[in-house]
């Protein structure tokens, strides 16, 4: 099997820019999991399945095909059933939806198999909230990136701001608070760190420290 290096954490903590360039070191595919919560958020908002049609949204899941673009320096591209989407995707609304969805026991299960048929030579840095607990439990390198909910809604704050949206500072704030609750207290894979993991806080971290940190990690 290619070797996984499992990258969880809660929103805003860093994963996507740190997976990506852990990615790019190593030469290794990248699997940005949020983007799968969310793609499938975005195609039931626009088909108009409502967050409690099960059926609907598993039959949805089912037909969704996902390929993330690594970018060297942006957020990486990600294609929906042969369309790029990457800015629908970030959207609140498009996230409230998607951390709707997610405790969903039987989404879950229906979108396991697209994650884990990216597990492919030579090897996968994934992101996500349970990619070293359920996802890839086998991984060889398991890391939890952690951060206070005031910086992780400034990053997020940033990075929207940059490319163009209208964000306000304690909206997002209120909504990284509700999604970390909504996440940790779920039945079905809760926001927790793999036993074996490495949890590195990355609030007082730039990011090459963090990358740094873990690739001291890796290279252990
Ligand atoms: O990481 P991101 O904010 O893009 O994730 C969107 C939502 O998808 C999160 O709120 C979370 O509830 C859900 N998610 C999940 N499991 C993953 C990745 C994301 O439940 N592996």
């Amino acid at each position: 099997m290619p070797p996984v290096l499992a990258l969880d954490g809660p929103s805003g903590s860093g994963k996507g820019t740190i997976g990506q360039i852990c990615a790019l070191k190593f030469g290794w595919h990248y699997l940005d999991s949020g983007a799968i919560y969310r793609g499938l958020a975005w195609l039931a908002n626009s088909k108009s399945v409502a967050a409690d049609d099960v059926a609907g949204l598993v039959a949805l899941a089912e037909s969704m095909s996902l390929v993330c673009h690594v970018q060297t320096d942006d957020v990486a591209q990600i294609e929906i059933n042969g369309r790029i989407v990457t800015d629908d995707l970030r959207t609140e609304e498009t996230g409230e939806m998607a951390s709707k969805i997610a405790p969903l026991g039987s989404v879950r299960a229906a979108l396991l198999a697209m994650q884990r048929r990216c597990r492919r030579t030579p090897g996968l840095v994934a992101d996500g909230r349970d990619m070293g607990t359920v996802v890839f439990p086998d991984a060889e390198f398991k890391v939890f990136l952690t951060a206070s909910a005031e910086i992780r809604a400034q990053r997020r704050f940033d990075q929207l701001k940059s490319k163009g949206f209208d964000v306000n500072l304690a909206r997002l704030l209120e909504s990284i608070q509700a999604r970390d609750v909504r996440d940790s207290s779920r039945a079905e894979s809760p926001l927790k760190p793999a036993d074996d993991a490495y949890v590195l806080d990355t609030s007082a971290l730039s990011i090459d420290e963090v990358v740094a940190c873990i690739m001291d990690h890796v290279n252990q």
